[in-house]
């Protein structure tokens, strides 16, 4: 069921809407604005509806609020109030509510819109989705990883915490096609994407698809020694799947992975890092393929064999 919230600081005002639109939605109340500004920051709302008078902090206040949140700027907002002057359904609307209704209301108006605006919501959220999530693996795409790992360097820099970045490509993947056709090569992708999405399965491990037969791993808080030991087990788990290959590597399918771990500062920047990371996934490549190679952040080189 969805959620909407409502703020209203009339409580008879909030029963009577709430009252109308329980049967279909899972509908929870706020009486003032700061309530209704930390309900939404906490909870996963589809819609806001929101009265303009309320005594402290008044509607559009905290329309400009959720519109400044991260976690609440998507949110639809309907604002529900009486002051029918046109000045302040336009400053509404120009803030950002996606409607405006007044009061006394119409309930199958407010019915019909309220079911409009979820509608709405939920299309939006779906293709957000859709746009983030890699098509043939289902893990994560190149936008997502680089939208991810912008956020996440600056997180690193401000907490102070070692940020491991890590290259993944399949080795002899050409070769593979060429033997046993490309579907085939689809489905080692899928199954490559989701063997390591499931050994890097803490909430802070980050796992997409960077291009082609290449993965991209953010590991978050561990040392270079146990990063670097960690995903020599995430290589070993390819290599165990047993998925035949042309024999020049193995006689299954691998990976070749590179990876660097740092705390962050200021001064450094992503790419050089990354930069690192894939030049140790070209020492894995060029000392034989199927193993890690792994760099401190004072260059230190971790070899696998
Ligand atoms: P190396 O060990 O040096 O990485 O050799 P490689 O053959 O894996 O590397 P190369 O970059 O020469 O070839 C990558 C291959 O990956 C070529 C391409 O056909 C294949 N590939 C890239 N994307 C896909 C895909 O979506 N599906 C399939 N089946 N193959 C893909
Ligand atoms: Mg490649
Ligand atoms: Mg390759």
């Amino acid at each position: 069921m969805e959620k909407i919230l409502i703020v209203d600081d009339s409580i008879v005002q909030a029963a009577q809407l709430k009252a109308i639109l329980e049967d279909e939605y899972d509908v929870s109340t706020a009486q003032t604005a700061e309530e209704g500004l930390r309900l939404a920051s906490s909870e996963t709302y589809s819609l806001i509806l929101l009265d303009v008078v309320m005594p402290e902090m008044d509607g559009f206040t905290l329309l400009k609020r959720l519109q400044e949140g991260i976690i609440t700027q998507s949110l639809p907002v309907i604002l529900i109030t009486s002051l029918t002057d046109v000045e302040s359904e336009q400053r509404g609307l120009l803030l950002g509510a996606v409607d405006y209704i007044t009061k006394p209301f119409c309930v199958p108006i407010v019915r019909a819109r309220v079911h409009t605006h979820i509608k709405l919501y939920s299309y939006r959220r779906q293709l957000e989705q859709q746009s983030m999530t890699d098509q043939l693996t289902g893990i994560p795409n190149r936008r997502r990883y680089e939208r991810y790992s912008a956020v996440k360097w600056n997180e690193a820099i401000r907490l102070h915490v070692p940020l491991s970045i890590c290259m993944f490509d399949i080795d002899n993947f050409k070769k593979y096609n060429d033997t046993f056709g490309h579907p085939a090569g689809d489905r080692v992708l899928t199954t490559v994407a989701r063997t390591v999405s499931a050994r890097l399965h803490r909430s802070t491990d980050f796992f997409a698809r960077y291009g082609g037969e290449e993965f991209v791993a953010l590991l978050f808080g561990d040392t270079a020694e146990k990063a670097f030991a960690h995903l020599q087990n995430v290589r070993q788990s390819i290599e165990d799947l047993r998925i035949p290959h042309d024999g020049s590597v193995s006689p299954w399918v691998t990976v070749s992975i590179g990876g660097v771990t740092a705390i962050p500062s200021g001064e450094s920047s992503y790419a050089a890092y990354l930069k690192i990371a894939d030049t140790m996934l070209y020492d894995a490549k060029k000392h034989g393929r199927n193993q890690v190679v792994w760099a401190d952040e004072r260059m230190k080189q971790f070899w696998e064999r």
